[in-house]
């Protein structure tokens, strides 16, 4: 009952060029048997705008400011955002949180102006390494979690995507087994379940953290992993084309 979204963070990379290369790729390889987003850099939103119309691939920022406008020198806001069509706005990516100073109580804020301005906010949470190894994976979990869910009510978690990443797999070519991105995926789902079990259903939570195409079925295969958000992957077409393929 949950369609499969496969997400792609560009992060900080790409030029027109390469961009126009890999939009080409995507659109030429996808199976749609996932739903599919991009996150590019925000300058390139235009470039995604015109070269995704009439496309099923869907777009959006890798982050927003939650204020609606005025003196926020480097910032987006989501007025800006739609202009261009976007559709998700990525929220509270541990770099955003380890880099940016992103608190819980910023990223709730986040979520709280995506929804208002009627589009998804892909909500990344997880766990450091010395977190997971000190046992507080499913504290951390919850409380980032729990931010948002005070200030926006359980029945929001019906649009809200949520991407659990342990910061560990991020980038490090270190996924999580299926079986321990499964177990925390569970955990998350019965935290919303506690609150409303029908929105709990229905919501989506990717696995994001060095998803390949060589672990993205037996991940995806999960019960409660509903796709992936993809990094480093995502800039390499055929590689990403398999992962979405895989779903
Ligand atoms: P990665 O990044 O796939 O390169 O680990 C995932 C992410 O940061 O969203």
């Amino acid at each position: 009952m949950r369609r499969l979204l496969v997400a792609a963070n560009w992060k900080m990379n790409g030029d027109m060029s390469s961009n126009a290369a890999l939009l080409a790729a995507f659109k030429a390889g996808f199976n749609g048997s996932a739903d599919t987003a991009i996150f590019p850099p925000a300058v390139y939103i235009p470039q995604l705008a015109d070269s995704l119309k009439g496309s099923a691939i869907a777009y959006g920022v890798q982050n927003i400011h939650f204020e609606e406008k005025g003196a926020f020198t480097g910032e987006t806001n989501l007025a800006m955002a739609q202009d261009f069509g976007c559709q998700y706005i990525l929220v509270g990516h541990s770099e955003r949180r380890e880099l940016f100073g992103e608190t819980n109580a910023i990223v709730a804020k986040k979520v709280v102006a995506v929804l208002a301005a009627g589009l998804i906010p892909m909500l990344c949470i997880g766990e450091t390494l010395e977190q997971r190894e000190a046992g507080v994976t499913e504290q951390i979990c919850k409380e980032q979690i729990d931010a948002v869910l005070t200030q926006v009510g359980i029945k929001a978690f019906e649009k809200v995507v949520i991407a659990y990443e342990p910061v560990w797999a991020i980038g490090t070519g270190k996924t999580a087994s299926p079986e321990q991105a499964q177990d925390v995926h569970s955990f998350i789902r019965q935290l919303l379940a506690a609150e409303d079990a029908a929105v709990a259903a229905k919501t989506r939570i990717l696995y994001g953290g060095s998803v390949k195409a060589s672990s993205a079925q037996a991940l995806f295969g999960q019960p409660d992993i509903d796709g992936g958000l993809v990094g480093g992957a995502s800039l390499m077409a055929e590689e990403f084309v398999a992962i979405c393929n895989a779903a």
